[in-house]
């Protein structure tokens, strides 16, 4: 038994009763507690736990009787066997309320010490017997619940087994205590011990998942990390690893269960979704998609593979590295002189060029030691190649709408990623992205040099059209608009016989070139509307239809003409005198016949006169082609118009036909104007000098002068042969004439008007003429008054208008 032995509690009030028990039961060897008081056995009583109770019936307060009620009343020492001892006497009565009080057995004095200790023996050996069972039934207790413990605990494990996840428990220090088979299963390790997660985890990610859990075991807080696990086969996918602290009913921490869910896949799509956004933001920065791809094999190259590199098909059918990625420089040197020294042979079997070739992607998920083997040159080439570590490839073809305008490859070396399905559909989408930034971009510069070749065509001088196979008119340009006079809105679109008139006989006579032959031009007539234009015109045949050029030569040509009638002109006016005077000496000159001095001084006159006819001829072909390259100067001064018209009119009379009148009229006192009076004074003399000579059925002829406005009019009037009103305006062109074939058989330049209208513009004059066509005209020719110098006090008075 336990030091916790049977103990047995003596109540007596008398001290040697006390002692004559103890001394009684000592043999037994029990541990005995004697008090003296009803009271002081109840203290007892609760303090400990008793075989049995020896209870002195007669004590003075509580008798044992009363006492026995108390003890029997409470719980705790309602079952312990009391034992009366009692002097008193043996009648039933007494034995009667004893019992009732709870007592087990009564013990008379004098005490039989044998009797007594065989008695407390019994209650000893019951009361032991019952501690027994007590600690058997504890024990059996115990054991059931290790059972039912071990029971659920093989229940958990087997479902943390069970589960997908990775499973493990750790202690309040974050060493592992438990893996779950997933844990084995995947990292193919059997090592479990403390720290046994550190090595799987990618050492990328392992400082920040280690400090992060030392942090959450100081706070108790949730581990949440996403990191990436080693597999059995040595590639890495992403965890999400989450650990909860599990808590006592004290609140502390007991240990720790965490998870490490696999979210590789989700991971892949999110980093693979914001690599194609990136892809996307990059290939939208800019039209040059060659420095946008370079940035996007960078972009590749950290984020979905070691090695990017990018090729494009160029114009002329070869292929070109446009950009090779990695994100190391000292690999990226050591690749490019690998493959300079063993360029990529257009004709490979396999690889960017086969890729480029056939528009297939291809996909090498495990590039093996053979492979490497195969497709090596030499023994320095496969050296080198391996030293490369490739282990997985894709490449892509750029599909254009026209054919592969290019490759993406993709490799990868140190990350020890393999690349599968999904990096094939990722790639592809890749590259249906860079082919549309190519083709963007190039089908902009081909807009672009369309544009410019339109804004040119625009611009040029000449007239270009387009007529496409069905002979309508595709293009006609702003030359074509102007020199034509008729508009593109009109003309495009339309037929070209249609819309260009004459165009049936024009077309027959237009050699059309071949591109790269020599190109004829044509000059050919073309009347639209009342105008006729001359053009010069080149056709170039192309795929699509002919292209037109012509270029104006309307004012060519009728430069031309007025040049051959110029000559026509003049030879005819220059001939005419020539022959008079000819005629004049070759008859002086003859001795046969014998001339009257009336005669003879007669062609002495002709000869002076034609001369003089010529002279002036001369002079006006000179003072023309002065006057046409601006050599002549007007000498302005003050000059009074009546003095003027005057001294001319005056000067006319002197050879003025019978039949004509020639008469001055207007106020003497007119404002002076400002002129060249050497010039006002040939302008008055040519206009009075025409209405004398066309006015051959004789006549009047008036030169009125009159005041108008700040000018002063001089108005030459006749009745002769009148001008259309058509011709009202050329009349002052250089060599214009009505009647050029001289039908009237009046003479003339064609000069004496054109110069009037120079001469007169020179001091910011004008001249035009009236006429009904029939009954004579009128010349007026204004010239500005001379403006006198501004009186002193205008002269302020417009200072201060102009402050
Ligand atoms: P020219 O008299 O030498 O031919 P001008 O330049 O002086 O050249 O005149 C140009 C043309 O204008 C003449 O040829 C003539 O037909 C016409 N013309 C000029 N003055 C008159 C006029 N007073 N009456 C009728 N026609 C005229």
């Amino acid at each position: 038994m336990s030091a916790a032995g049977p103990n047995i509690l003596l109540v007596d009030d008398n001290e040697e009763n006390l002692l004559a028990l103890e001394a009684i039961l000592e043999p037994l060897g029990h541990r005995l507690v004697s008090v003296t008081s009803g009271t002081a056995a109840l203290k007892q009583l609760l303090l400990e736990d008793f075989a049995c109770i020896l209870l002195d019936v007669q004590m003075p307060d509580l008798d044992g009787y009363e006492l026995a009620e108390l003890i029997k009343r409470r719980e705790r020492s309602q079952h312990i066997p009391i034992v009366f001892v009692t002097a008193l006497s043996k009648e039933e009565q007494h034995l009667y309320r004893g019992y009732s009080a709870g007592a087990v057995d009564y013990i008379f004095k004098p005490i039989d010490p044998s009797i007594l200790r065989s008695k407390v023996a019994v209650f000893v050996e019951l009361w032991e017997k019952n501690m027994q069972l007590q600690q058997q039934a504890k024990q059996l207790h115990a054991q059931e619940l290790a059972a039912f413990r071990e029971r659920s605990e093989e229940r958990y494990r087997q479902l943390a087994d069970a589960m997908p996840q990775i499973v493990w428990t750790s202690d309040i220090d974050g060493k592992a205590t438990y893996f779950n088979g997933r844990w084995f299963e995947y990292t193919g390790t059997t090592e479990a011990g403390p720290d046994a997660w550190h090595a799987v985890v990618h050492p990328d990610d392992l400082p920040a998942a280690v400090a992060r859990r030392s942090e959450t075991l100081r706070s108790g807080d949730t581990f949440e990390v996403e990191y990436r696990f080693r597999a059995a086969d040595g590639s890495y996918r992403w965890h999400l690893g989450r650990a909860v602290p599990i808590r006592n009913v004290q609140g502390s921490i007991d240990f720790w269960v965490g998870t490490a869910t696999d979210i590789h896949d989700r991971k892949l799509i999110e980093d693979q979704r914001s690599f194609i956004l990136a892809v996307g933001d990059t290939l939208s920065q800019g039209l040059d998609y060659r420095e946008t791809l370079k940035r996007v094999a960078d972009l590749a190259a950290g984020e979905i593979a070691d090695w990017c590199s990018v090729h494009i098909v160029e114009s002329d059918g070869s292929v070109v590295q446009l950009a090779v990625s990695h994100a190391d420089p000292a690999r990226l040197t050591f690749a490019r002189e690998l493959q300079e020294r063993y360029p990529e042979s257009p004709d490979a079997l396999t690889g960017m060029p086969a890729v480029i070739r056939r528009g297939e992607p291809e996909l090498i998920p495990e590039i093996s030691e053979e492979m490497l083997r195969a497709a090596a040159i030499d023994e320095l080439h496969f050296d080198l190649v391996s030293e490369l570590g490739l282990r997985s490839y894709v490449c892509v073809p750029l599909k254009g709408r026209d054919g592969v305008v290019g490759a993406i490859t993709l490799a990868s070396s140190e990350s020890g990623r393999r690349f599968g399905a999904e990096d094939l559909l990722l790639a592809e989408e890749l590259a249906r992205r860079a082919t549309t930034a190519i083709e963007n971009a190039r089908l902009f510069r081909a807009a672009e040099e369309r544009a410019q070749a339109a804004r040119v065509l625009a611009a040029i001088g000449d007239g270009v059209v387009l007529v496409d196979r069905t002979d309508r008119v595709r293009l006609w340009n702003r030359a074509a608009e102007r020199i034509t006079g008729l508009p593109g809105a009109e003309v495009i679109g339309r037929s070209v016989e249609s819309a260009i008139p004459g165009w049936e006989t024009i077309e027959p006579r237009l050699p059309v070139a071949r591109a790269g032959q020599a190109v004829r031009v044509e000059s050919v007539p073309l009347e639209i509307g009342s105008r006729e234009l001359w053009l010069s015109v080149s056709a170039v045949g192309y795929e699509d239809g002919t292209v037109y050029a012509f270029r104006d030569l309307t004012e060519e040509r009728a430069l031309e003409t007025m040049r051959q009638d110029i000559v026509a002109t003049v030879s005819h006016e220059l001939r005419t005198p020539l022959a008079a005077i000819y005629g004049a000496a070759l008859t002086l000159r003859r001795d046969d016949i014998d001339l009257e001095a009336q005669l003879h001084e007669k062609l002495l006159e002709v000869i002076t006169e034609e001369s003089d006819r010529l002279a002036a001829i001369v002079n006006d072909l000179l003072l023309a082609s002065q006057l046409g390259t601006g050599t002549i100067k007007a000498n302005i001064e003050r000059c009074d118009p009546h003095e003027i018209a005057q001294l001319e009119v005056d000067a006319a009379r002197t050879h003025l036909p019978e039949n004509v009148e020639l008469a001055l009229d207007g106020p003497k006192e007119l404002p002076p104007v400002a002129a060249d009076s050497g010039q006002l004074r040939q302008v008055l003399s040519n206009l009075i000098d025409n209405a004398i000579k066309y006015s051959p059925q004789g006549g009047t002829v008036k030169v009125l002068l009159s005041p108008n406005g700040r000018n002063v009019r001089f108005s030459v009037t006749d009745s002769g042969l009148g001008i259309p009103a058509a011709d009202q305006r050329r009349i002052f062109e250089k060599f214009y004439r009505l009647d050029p074939g001289m039908s009237r058989g009046i003479g003339g330049t064609g000069l004496g008007l054109y110069i009037c209208r120079e001469l007169v513009r020179r001091v910011d004059g004008r001249i035009w003429v009236e006429s009904d066509g029939a009954s004579g005209s009128t010349f007026h020719v204004e010239i500005p008054q001379e403006r006198p110098a501004p009186h002193p006090n205008e002269q302020r008075h417009e200072a201060v208008t102009a402050a």
